[in-house]
């Protein structure tokens, strides 16, 4: 059975394939022809999978799903939520990003963040949603050099070491990501599709 991933991203594409299993042959728009940006306008994690999902299967009709992630941090109020790629500023500049957020948290002691995905998949027309979370803490500096995006200064629950310490396998088997992945995977094989 055939499906497209609403991303660009080759590193997502290897994780989400290695998840969901052979079964499952997964492409990504570059193979349709589709290479501009697809849009990610919305307020919410929900509004842009499904924004992105949409988009793609208005163009090729094939079942198609898509991803968004943000960091929610609780005395912030969620923030920098769905504008986590760009909160301060620049597009995915992940070392501003992380002082922006130190910065904001230097005068609190409630440290409670999570990570937040949310799925959206459209099979046969009908739209379908899975979330994924991790919850954990923002240190008070930086730890580990491996993952990417506020990896460093994320610590998960349980855990004493921050996610930019952590081998991927490890990462994935307990991330957001990897858990909304595992939902979508469970569903998928549950569908008979
Ligand atoms: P995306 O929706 O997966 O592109 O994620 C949006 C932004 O959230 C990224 O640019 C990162 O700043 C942040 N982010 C998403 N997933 C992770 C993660 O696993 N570790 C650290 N940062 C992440």
């Amino acid at each position: 059975m055939k499906l497209i991933f609403a991303t660009n991203n080759l590193n997502k594409l290897r994780e989400v394939q290695k998840i969901i299993g052979e079964d499952f042959e997964i492409s990504t728009p570059a193979d349709y022809g589709i290479t501009e940006d697809i849009p990610e306008t919305q307020e919410t994690l929900e509004g842009n999978a499904l924004e992105k999902a949409r988009y793609i299967y208005k163009r090729t009709k094939i079942n198609c799903f898509a991803d968004d992630t943000g960091l929610e941090v609780e005395v912030l109020n969620n923030a920098p939520g769905v504008y986590s790629a760009r909160y301060a500023g620049i597009e995915k500049d992940n070392e501003a990003n992380i002082s922006l957020l130190l910065k904001n948290m230097a005068e609190t002691t409630n440290r409670k963040a999570q990570f937040r995905t949310a799925i959206a998949l459209i099979l046969g027309g009908k739209e379908f949603l899975f979330e994924g979370i991790v919850r954990g803490k923002i240190l008070t500096e930086k730890k580990g050099d491996k993952g990417f995006g506020y990896d460093p200064v994320f610590q998960p629950d349980g855990y004493g070491i921050s996610f930019a310490e952590m081998s991927l396998e490890e990462k994935n088997r307990i991330s957001h990501r990897g858990t909304a992945i595992k939902k979508l995977a469970d569903f998928l094989k549950n569908e008979n599709i």
